[in-house]
């Protein structure tokens, strides 16, 4: 076949290319190099895929992910491909198959782990048969910077003065700018056309707030967002643990909510009638741990919800970006608390990861909370974190309805001093977030006094606030990093940037607690 819409249309069965697919492929079949940046989702794969299929000879696929290669491949033979691999999972028999097919050019598709590019017998091998074109797939992995680094990508930048006819195209889902300058100087792209898609979701508009009765809360955003003139609308809703998707699954269907839960813990034909339910019908809600998503392609999701919050940006993009792929208006709620940051701090802590491991994870989740935080555009946050600068968006919940802002200089140092006495004047004693609430406020129950804790500077400072919030004011200073939640128990205690806040040289801004964005705004929008 030469049309590369009649390769989309008869062998993948879609009907036209999305965003800069199009562009793509017309330069790789046209014979030009390619670096393309791609939200995961954005669909990389087609890229390469339907050039591969239209230009002589058989495309080289390098990818790291070799656990995926078989998945991978039989996907494509479904679609009847001529697709194949070579890795050190194989037989030497099925290697042998496999590399008699290249030379035959009865193969399409050949997929090989990076490592295996660099040998010298490989690239010699190759070279008796037909290359149609070079594509490196998740070719951030040549970034020494980045967590995904591999040495093998290294020598890839070799292939294009091995190969020089060969097309290369090269693809990833990180967006930052060094990433793509390291890319293109390491692999050898500096003639390559870059193809960068914008990773913003424009029809999701995004909503943050602060925890409080949360299943009062999700019942009262599916309330008003998940109906369309009284007809329910289809949404996810996704919480940490199997027992919580139960929980808030039982809590929606009392209330008159068709939601059904999932998690790996059901049974398979539970599992397999619900996913069934959720892609045929309309209106249904599911409510389910992260493990529900991975490629369930429905595009008329509504609305996305997490009741707990996510590890990473990179999870909340991907989850919250379930919703809206026909591009209609969709909304991504959350709500979070205290309780949801000390959790995650413990599961970090409770891992068995080393130390960069888990400060690394730390970082992501610190991220995860600046979202949350921001008095800002809330698309304006995210999109940054992947390396994109927009204007604010005007249709998330910071854009139409900024949040006020309080001075919490003087309610930090209290909290604050009073971690550093109970640490000074108790040997070095540490507590959560429960007890130092109840020292602020005066409360003289039976561990306070058993604790001497009465006898403090602090206590009863901090009658202005109520138990919310001061939780509050312990969450916002967790996430701007006075504060920092430890271990088992999420102890809390002081760190560098806590010095200048007690000394009184640097002022604490707090947002006031997020006021709920209803009615239709995510839906007039666009
Ligand atoms: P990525 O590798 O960028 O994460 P994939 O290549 O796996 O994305 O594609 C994501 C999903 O989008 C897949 O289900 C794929 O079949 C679908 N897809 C990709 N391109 C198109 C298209 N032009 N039309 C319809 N669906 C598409
Ligand atoms: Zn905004």
């Amino acid at each position: 076949m030469s049309d590369p819409h009649e390769v989309l249309r008869t062998v993948f069965g879609y009907d036209a290319f999305r965003g800069d697919q199009e562009q793509i492929v017309r330069q790789v079949i046209d014979g030009g190099d390619a670096l393309v940046l791609m939200p995961t989702g954005g669909g990389k794969s087609l890229c390469y895929q339907v050039p591969a299929l239209v230009r002589d000879g058989c495309a080289v696929v390098v990818s790291p992910l070799i656990a995926l290669m078989a998945d991978q491949v039989g996907a494509l033979q479904q679609l009847g491909v001529r697709a194949a691999y070579l890795n050190s999972t194989q037989s030497f028999p099925e290697r042998i198959a496999v590399e008699e097919a290249y030379l035959a050019d009865e193969l399409d598709l050949l997929y090989i782990a990076p490592e295996r590019l660099s040998q010298p017998q490989m690239r010699e091998f190759l070279s008796r048969g037909k290359l149609s074109l070079i594509a490196i797939d998740e070719a951030h992995c040549v970034s020494q910077w980045g967590h995904d680094f591999r040495p093998d990508y290294l020598a890839l930048g070799e292939l294009a003065e091995i190969w020089p006819d060969v097309p290369r195209i090269a693809l990833t889902a990180t967006a930052t700018d060094r990433t793509r300058r390291e890319i293109v100087d390491r692999l050898h792209l500096g003639g390559a056309e870059q193809f960068v898609s914008s990773f913003d979701r424009p029809n999701i508009s995004y909503r943050i707030e602060a925890k409080d009765r949360v299943a009062g809360q999700l019942l009262d955003f599916i309330k008003t967002e998940g109906f369309d003139d009284g007809v329910p609308l289809t949404g996810i809703v996704y919480a940490l643990s199997r027992k919580s998707v139960e929980k808030y699954a039982k809590y929606l269907s009392d209330n008159g909510i068709d939601a059904m839960p999932y998690h790996a813990g059901l049974p398979a034909e539970e599992r397999a009638a619900t996913l069934r339910r959720f892609l045929a019908e309309d209106g249904t809600v599911v409510v389910a741990t992260i493990a529900f998503g991975m490629g369930i392609d429905k595009p008329d999701v509504r609305f996305v919800a997490h009741v707990d919050l996510p590890k990473s940006v990179e999870g909340y993009y991907q989850e919250t970006g379930r919703a809206g792929r026909d591009g209609l208006p969709s909304v991504a709620w959350m709500a979070y608390g205290l309780a949801d940051v000390v959790q995650q701090r413990r599961m970090i802590d409770m891992s068995d990861g080393d130390q960069t491991h888990k400060m690394a994870q730390g970082r992501l989740l610190d991220a995860m909370l600046a979202l949350c935080e921001t008095a800002t555009c809330r698309r304006v946050q995210l999109l940054r974190y992947f390396g994109q600068e927009i204007a604010p968006c005007g249709n998330c919940d910071t854009c139409l309805s900024p949040p006020a802002t309080w001075d919490g200089t003087v309610a930090a140092q209290k909290v604050l001093s009073t971690v550093w006495r109970l640490d000074r004047e108790y040997n070095g004693q540490r507590y959560g977030a429960g007890h130092l609430v109840d020292i602020l406020l005066g409360k003289s129950n039976a561990r306070i006094q058993q604790l001497g804790h009465e006898q403090l500077s602090t206590f009863g400072i901090g009658t202005e606030l109520d138990q919310t919030g001061w939780r509050g004011v312990i969450r916002q200073l967790i996430a701007q990093g006075f504060l920092a939640p430890h271990g088992e128990y999420g102890v809390l205690t002081l760190t560098e940037a806590s010095g200048s806040v007690l000394r009184g040289d640097t002022t604490v801004t707090f947002r006031e607690e997020a006021k709920r964005v209803r009615s239709s705004a995510g839906r007039q929008a666009k």
